[in-house]
C-alpha cells in the first residue's frame, strides 16, 4: 500500500519534497491543495508540474475514505460510517452548534480501555489510527456536506492518549496556518485518565482542551465503570490534572455520565464537590445513553437537575451536555460495534 500524504505535517512534507529532487516551498501548494482545497487526485493539483503530480501518484495515496452509511438525527446530527480502506471502519459525528460544527472523530479502531457504559467497549482493538486517518475524518465531512468545520473533538471511538504521537501529529497538521488553521483552543482531548499521557500532553505546549471521563469521584465506582481506574486512581488523575493546569493555565471539562441508581445521588454530589473545590474546572454532565447489554440506565431527569443544582450552589460550575443524535447512536458512548462489525 501508498503512504498516505495526509500522514504527514508540513515540515516532514518539505523533506519528502527535498529527497524527491523538487524545492520545498512545492511542499505548501500540496498542503494547500490537500487541506485547504481538500482535492481528491493529485491531478487536481494543478499548479504543479505534471512531472511531480507523476511522482506523488507513485509514492503516495491521498487516502480518500468511502462512506459505507450516513445517517441523520432528527436533531440534524449526522453520523458517519467510513471504510478506512483496509477492511476496517469507524465512525465520526457531526454536530452543529450555533458557534459552527463540531465533528467528533475517533482515533483508534476498536478501543482497550473497555469503560463499561461505552458501546466501543464490543469493538475489539484492531489498530491506532494514522495522523492523516484522524484528519481525513474532517475532510471526507467537509467534502460530503460542503461546508466547513471549525472544532473538533476525540470522543469518538479509541483512547486518544493511547494513540499518543498520531494525535499530537493530527493536531499540527489540524492547527497550521497554511493549511486547515484550525486554533488548539477549538480541539477537545478527551481521555479515560492515562495519567502518564496527561503529563505528557501538558508539556506540550497545545491549547487544546482536556476533558477528563470522570464518572465519578469514589474510586470503588469508577474502577467499576472504568477499569483504568485499577491502574491510576482518582488521586493520581487529579494530581495529573493540576499539573495539567498549572502548566496550561486551562480549564479542565470533567464528564460525568449520570447513571441511576449509581452515581447520581447526593453523596455522590458531595464526594465531586469535596474532590474538584478550588480547581479550575467544569463538570460536563452527560444523562447516559442506554446502550444494548449495558448495565447502566439513564438517570431521571429530576435527579439530573438536582444534581447540577446542587453542585452550582456549592460553586462547582456544572451543565447538562444537550444530548444530541441519540435516536441514531451517536450519542455520548454510543458509537458501537453493531455498523463496525457489519463491513
Ligand atoms: S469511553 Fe472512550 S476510552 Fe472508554 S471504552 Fe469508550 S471509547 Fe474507549
Amino acid at each position: 500500500m501508498k503512504k498516505n500524504i495526509k500522514d504527514y505535517n508540513l515540515n516532514e512534507l518539505k523533506q519528502i519534497l527535498i529527497e524527491l529532487g523538487e524545492k520545498p516551498y512545492r511542499a505548501e501548494q500540496i498542503f494547500k491543495w490537500i487541506f485547504i482545497e481538500n482535492v481528491t487526485s493529485f491531478d487536481d493539483m494543478t499548479n504543479l508540474s505534471l512531472e511531480l503530480r507523476q511522482k506523488l501518484k507513485e509514492n503516495f495515496d491521498l487516502h480518500i475514505f468511502k462512506i459505507i452509511k450516513k445517517q441523520e438525527s432528527k436533531d440534524g446530527t449526522k453520523k458517519y460510517l467510513f471504510d478506512v480502506l483496509d477492511g476496517n471502519a469507524i465512525e465520526s459525528v457531526l454536530m452543529e452548534y450555533k458557534h459552527g460544527f463540531t465533528i467528533c472523530v475517533s482515533s483508534q479502531i476498536g478501543c482497550k480501555m473497555g469503560c463499561k457504559f461505552c458501546a466501543s467497549t464490543g469493538v475489539k482493538f484492531s489498530r491506532n489510527l494514522t495522523s492523516g486517518e484522524i484528519v481525513e475524518q474532517l475532510l471526507a465531512v467537509q467534502r460530503d456536506e460542503n461546508i466547513k468545520i471549525s472544532n473538533l473533538v476525540f470522543m469518538g471511538i479509541g483512547e486518544p492518549l493511547d494513540n499518543y504521537d498520531n494525535v499530537i501529529n493530527a493536531i499540527h497538521i489540524l492547527n497550521n496556518q497554511k493549511g486547515i488553521n484550525m486554533g488548539a483552543r477549538h480541539i477537545s482531548i478527551s481521555t479515560s485518565g492515562l495519567v502518564p499521557k496527561i503529563y505528557k500532553l501538558a508539556d506540550e505546549d497545545l491549547q487544546c482542551t482536556l476533558s477528563i471521563s470522570l464518572h465519578s469521584a469514589n474510586n470503588e465506582k469508577r474502577s467499576q465503570m472504568m477499569p483504568v481506574n485499577k491502574i491510576y486512581n482518582i488521586e493520581q488523575l487529579m494530581e495529573a490534572c493540576r499539573y495539567y493546569i498549572a502548566k496550561t493555565n486551562k480549564r479542565i471539562s470533567f464528564e460525568y455520565a449520570l447513571a441511576k441508581d449509581n452515581n447520581d445521588n447526593l453523596d455522590d454530589a458531595k464526594e465531586l464537590i469535596k474532590l474538584l473545590k478550588g480547581m479550575l474546572c467544569h463538570v460536563n454532565l452527560i444523562p447516559i445513553n442506554k446502550i444494548e447489554n449495558g448495565n447502566y440506565t439513564k438517570s431521571t431527569n429530576e435527579n439530573i437537575l438536582k444534581f447540577r443544582d446542587y453542585l452550582n450552589e456549592k460553586g462547582i460550575v456544572a451543565t447538562i451536555r444537550r444530548e444530541l443524535g441519540s435516536d441514531i447512536d451517536a450519542a455520548c458512548g454510543q458509537l458501537r460495534k453493531k455498523e463496525v462489525d457489519k463491513c
